[in-house]
């Protein structure tokens, strides 16, 4: 039987009513506006795996579904989700949104989340040596056009109800946006054949999680109405860290300079282009790099929803100005205690 000692106890019960009463005041701040002292303003988005999500969503004043990881309704089962199936879930996070944004990320499957084959074994495609750089995300939805085919009518008729937009998963090349504009193309006359109407300018943007696209920003710009940074792969491929691999997981740093060059790169080339960037991988969602992203010019983050009142908190009391040189210091920092000592001031 457990018995804890009755100070140990009444260590823990303090604890946790402290943490409710932090939850609570937290509350409050749902409907305040996020901006930083000087007023100005920053859009604080949720990510979610499942339409029911969204009341979550919601609960936490979110301004938007920044990224709805699509891959949840295809993992754990045996056949695919058809169109009718897709289509019922992506409306019923459009409508819940009542008219906020809502960015759908087109299935992203493959390394770590690989789909069975109808016989419930694992596919050929997931089953390589090296799935991380193999056949996932953008490149496996090329490979299956049918499959992206019914996904992306899925996506567009749910479009008509809400402010409904596209993500594309890992691009590394111009070409795979072209093939994949070209398919929304096909989609959108189906849809049109059977009369079935869907947002006619419908944005389409592009996640930048491989250095490849950081690095070559401009050229994919061109083709994209946005961009959202991917920050859980981008160090995966900037560091040559399986992020599945828990041998190296301690090599995993989103604080190492060239992840912080690439992140500060994207937001400032996307920011002058006049192109809306936003990063949804964990880096959004940890208070630590709220201010250390604000001062790199970041306005947009997308995270998990219990982690969104907390940021906005820290947002509500950033000094934009200060946090900007000493995000600049950071960068130019070729010393990791010297950036943990910016980190800790930034954060002071
Ligand atoms: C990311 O890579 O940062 C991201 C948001 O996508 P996922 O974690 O689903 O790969
Ligand atoms: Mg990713």
């Amino acid at each position: 039987m457990v018995n804890p000692d009755p100070l140990v106890l009444a260590e823990y019960r303090l604890r946790q009513s402290q943490l409710g009463i932090e939850r609570q005041k937290l509350k409050r701040l749902k409907l305040t506006p996020a901006a930083t002292i000087d007023g100005t303003p920053v859009d604080l988005y949720a990510n979610i795996e499942l339409p029911q999500d969204t009341a979550e969503v919601l609960d936490a004043g979110a301004g938007g579904v920044g990224l709805f990881r699509t891959e949840f309704l295809f993992l754990n089962r045996k056949d695919l989700p058809g169109e009718e199936e897709q289509f019922e879930a992506y409306r019923q996070v459009a409508q819940a949104m009542q008219g906020r944004p809502v960015v759908l990320r087109t299935l992203d499957v493959g390394a770590d989340k690989g789909l069975t084959d109808g016989d419930g074994s694992g596919s050929e495609y997931h089953t390589k040596p090296n799935p991380a750089m193999g056949l996932r995300a953008i490149r496996f939805c090329l490979a299956e056009p049918q499959m992206f085919l019914t996904q992306l009518r899925a996506i567009l008729r749910a479009s008509h109800y809400g402010k409904v937009r596209i993500l594309l998963p890992m691009v590394a090349h111009v070409h795979e946006i072209d093939q994949t504009l070209a398919l929304i193309g096909q989609a959108k006359q189906q849809l049109d054949e059977r009369d079935q109407p869907y947002d006619r300018a419908i944005e389409i943007g592009g996640m930048i999680e491989i250095p490849a696209a950081a690095l070559a920003l401009p050229i994919f710009m061109r083709k994209l109405n946005f961009l959202s940074i991917g920050t859980n792969d981008l160090i995966q491929y900037t560091l040559a860290i399986d992020r599945t691999d828990d041998a190296v997981a301690h090599l995993y740093d989103p604080l190492h300079p060239a992840v912080l060059s690439l992140v500060a790169g994207t937001i400032q080339t996307a920011t002058r282009g006049g192109m809306p960037v936003a990063v949804c991988g964990e880096m959004a969602g940890d208070l630590q790099l709220t201010r250390l992203l604000l001062g790199l010019g970041l306005r947009n983050f997308s995270m998990h929803p219990s982690q969104l009142l907390a940021i906005k908190e820290r947002i509500l009391c950033t000094n934009l100005a200060e946090v900007q040189t000493l995000a600049q210091r950071v960068l130019r920092a070729s010393d990791p205690v010297k950036t943990r000592e910016l980190l800790a001031k930034l954060n002071s």
